[in-house]
């Protein structure tokens, strides 16, 4: 098995995680870095595990999904409060859990699919690792 690494840095998004006992409840941002490493058996024409230029489909999603937006978990008691009275200022995202962890697991999901359909199965995501800022981050790598 072959791998590359491509990383997207300073993208900047909230989030809150409402069960934390700490001042991670509170909604608060962080500039992420996410970090996708694919992975394939045979390499394309070029000997390329994906081409680095062709990843657009990616940077587009993360624009539109995450770049300013905020993040809450799906089970966020004041999500329909918030996005009631003050839906005019979030771009909200709602995923299962919002930690680096949870956001590694969410984006393979939705980034590996679309990686097997542009490379016809050629190629898939291994391994997702989210950085909040420069010294926290967790990854999620499918067993
Ligand atoms: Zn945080």
């Amino acid at each position: 098995m072959l791998t590359c690494i491509k990383s997207y840095r300073d993208i900047p998004f909230a989030h809150r995680q409402h069960l934390h006992e700490g001042h991670c409840s509170l909604i608060h941002g962080h500039n992420w870095g996410i970090t996708l490493t694919f992975a394939c058996r045979e390499t394309d024409a070029n000997g390329f595990v994906v081409d680095f230029g062709k990843l657009k489909y990616l940077k587009a999603w993360i624009d539109e999904h995450l770049d300013h937006a905020c993040l809450f978990n799906a089970e966020d008691p004041e999500i329909e409060q918030l996005l009631t009275n003050t839906r005019h200022l979030f771009k909200a995202y709602i995923l299962p859990n919002c930690s680096c962890e949870g956001i590694a697991q969410h984006l393979h999901v939705i980034f590996d699919q679309m990686v097997r359909v542009e490379t016809n199965n050629r190629a898939w995501i291994t391994q997702i690792e989210i950085a909040e800022d420069s010294k926290n981050s967790a990854a999620y790598r499918p067993e």
